[in-house]
């Protein structure tokens, strides 16, 4: 949804390039190194035998060596008058001073050249003084000591750009806004407007943000009572539930200013930042309050004080999260400033963020149920202006177990771009199931070279899947087999789970002989086992060991759990239990998934010739439905315990 959000500019200025001022000081550096120094005196130039002759002529009052390389030539007073140097003089543009050199030129060896003027001066008898000097170009010297530093800081403010996100505005001055936050901002002018209309489904969240948009709205039936307005709430969910859209409908229904930003948008290279964004964004939510500040993913700067102490940059989060607690602890209740944070994980939140007057509701946005995804799927069609039929939500709604809004919201998109690709003029109910199979899946690898042979291991893995889960009464009825290859799988069954709340021991395990039934059908048609079971084999391990080890559903192991839901010993490189209970969780592990493998086999012997026969009818179709398997097999003997939409009373 961030496309539209226009970037919060504080308080622009018309901004004077500082650019300018470095370009005029470098200009002004090189102008006066080439034209100061010696380049500024103009002297008519002379040869060295030109120079001998004067010597000779006893014309010369002084010789001035500078630098060991340029000879001045300073005449005497007579001479100057002379016509043949007047004539010289003329021609230089300056006027003549008394400290201008009348001649000068580079005479090559100095040795030779003081010897030259050795033996003419006792030659001649003359007195003419010989000078060494030299002559220092100031301007230059200044630019060669200046230039390391100048490099420095150019180097430095080109980090500092780069750090503080190209993105934010302007060309100069960046480095001043370091410290400032990142937050969007939106309001009345933005053109992002979320209602309670736009989130289906989350009925019990809603309420309790309802209350918070009263709060926001009028503020003083409840403080002359002489409560307070809280001053926080944690949106607990799974990414994609609509947490964000939560917020900005709370914003919306309440028309207050909506600042949104992540929790890793306060966390930066330097000392000290993060603590002077969290100022920043408090102090531009107080100017517009009443106010709604959105953090999402808070753990980026809320995880627990303390914990996880391998990184240096631990400090520096620790002071953000202390400016945050500080923030929220110093605006007062008459602020009108609420925070709303959003985290999939608020079991590694840091107490102190959950303490009353902080955070102090929590709301659980879970996963959307069978109708929720009705609700939602209804939102999301609306967008779509061309649909072949009436499409039948309730359908849809059951096809996409697991789903979160944010998948609805991408299936609706996807099935538009796919009726597209077809070249269709409308979207229809198989663009909507074959975005699904997308979403699940990925996309669908048609060209992948496989081989006639590993085909046939293909179609025997899946029509196992199929059978055991068909034959098994706590397994998940089966919606689809297919044997084209998809993303990462070579192969795939769908599966509609049932939603439960609570899950037995013999609907896991009946689940996992399921899994296995792809193994087990290699085993049993081939007498050979392939790589191609290793997701199942992973989807197994993790089921068994969670039996096991964290809902306490083993009799060996008994009744206890190490599971952690402070995540604390996530940074533990010790386990909770000792070497004895370690080998029997592995031996219990390990004890299950034997047993559903060996009664995988076995109910794939006795039906031997059905397996085989849905595994040929799967070869040549590639995809098969239930009604396939119908045929084969008969019908299910369980009664369906298909969910029924019920409507909400
Ligand atoms: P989160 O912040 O929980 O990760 P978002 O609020 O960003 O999720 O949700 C992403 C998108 O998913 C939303 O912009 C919206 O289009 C869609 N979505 C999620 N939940 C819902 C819902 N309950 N109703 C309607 N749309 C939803
Ligand atoms: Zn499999």
């Amino acid at each position: 949804m961030a496309k539209e959000n226009k970037k919060m500019e504080p308080n622009k200025k018309p901004k004077f390039s500082a650019y300018w001022i470095y370009a005029i000081i470098i200009v002004g550096f090189l102008a006066l190194n080439f034209m100061g120094g010696s380049g500024w005196n103009s002297a008519p130039k002379t040869t060295t035998s030109n120079f001998q002759e004067f010597l000779r002529n006893g014309e010369v009052d002084k010789v001035v060596i500078l630098n060991r390389r340029d000879a001045k030539v300073y005449l005497t007073q007579e001479a100057k008058s002379l016509e043949k140097h007047q004539s010289k003089k003329n021609k230089s543009l300056l006027p003549s001073t008394a400290n201008e050199p009348d001649y000068q030129f580079e005479f090559g060896d100095l040795q030779n050249f003081e010897n030259q003027i050795a033996k003419i001066k006792s030659e001649k008898g003359l007195e003419t003084q010989v000078i060494y000097d030299t002559e220092n170009n100031f301007w230059g010297e200044i630019l060669i000591t200046l230039l390391p530093f100048a490099l420095i800081i150019g180097v430095w403010i080109f980090i500092m750009r780069r750090m503080s996100g190209g993105a934010s505005g302007g060309a100069g001055g960046q480095i001043f806004n370091i410290g400032k936050s990142k937050a969007k901002l939106f309001d009345q002018n933005t053109d992002v407007k979320v209602s309670f209309k736009n989130v289906a489904g989350l009925e019990g969240a809603k309420e309790e943000v309802e209350e918070i948009v009263d709060f926001l709205k009028n503020p003083d039936k409840y403080t002359s009572l002489g409560g307070k307005i809280p001053k926080g709430a944690l949106l607990v969910g799974p990414p994609g539930t609509g947490k964000t859209l939560l917020a900005k409908a709370v914003a919306g229904e309440a028309k207050v200013p909506f600042f949104s930003l992540s929790g890793s948008d306060f966390v930066e290279m330097f000392v000290g930042v993060g603590a002077s964004r969290v100022r920043d964004l408090f102090k531009q939510a107080k100017e517009k309050s009443p106010a709604i500040i959105f953090i999402d993913e808070i753990d980026a700067i809320g995880r627990a004080r303390g914990k996880s102490n391998f990184s240096g940059s631990n400090d520096e989060r620790e002071n953000t999260l202390n400016q945050l607690l500080t923030e929220m602890d110093g605006f007062g209740t008459n602020t009108n400033v609420i925070v709303i944070a959003a985290t999939n994980r608020a079991d590694v939140l840091d107490k102190a963020l959950m303490r009353a007057g902080r955070f102090d509701r929590q709301i659980y946005v879970d996963l959307p149920d069978v109708r929720e995804r009705k609700e939602i799927f209804e939102v999301h069609l609306k967008p779509l202006t061309k649909l072949e039929e009436e499409l039948d939500t309730e359908f849809l709604a059951k096809q996409t177990p697991g789903f979160s809004g944010a998948d609805i919201a991408n299936v609706c998109n996807e099935a538009a771009l796919i009726a597209a690709r077809k070249g269709k003029a409308a979207v229809g109910k198989q663009d909507f199931l074959d975005a699904v199979d997308r979403i699940v899946g990925g996309l669908e690898k048609k060209n992948k070279i496989i081989t006639p042979d590993e085909k046939r291991a293909i179609a025997f893995h899946e029509a196992g899947h199929a059978t055991v889960s068909w034959m098994l009464e706590h397994a998940a009825p089966l919606v689809k087999v297919t044997i084209v290859p998809r993303g990462q799988s070579l192969g795939a069954a769908w599966y509609l789970p049932e939603e439960r709340l609570i899950v037995r021991p013999n609907q896991m395990l009946d689940e996992m002989c399921a899994t296995l039934g792809g193994r087990a059908a290699e085993k049993v048609i081939f007498n050979e086992i392939s790589t191609g079971a290793l997701s199942d084999l992973e989807k197994v391990t993790k089921q068994a060991r969670a039996m096991v080890t964290i809902y306490g559903l083993n009799d060996k192991v008994g009744n206890l759990t190490y599971y952690d839901s402070s995540g604390q010993s996530e940074y533990n490189f010790t386990k909770p239990y000792s070497e004895q209970t370690s080998e029997l969780i592995d031996k219990e592990i390990s004890n299950i998934i034997e047993e559903q493998y060996q009664r995988a086999i076995e109910l794939l012997e006795n039906n031997k010739d059905k397996l085989t026969e849905l595994a040929e009818v799967l070869l040549e179709k590639e995809v098969i439905f239930k009604d396939n398997l119908e045929k084969i097999f008969g019908k299910r003997p369980f009664n369906n315990k298909e969910e029924v939409i019920t409507e909400p009373s």
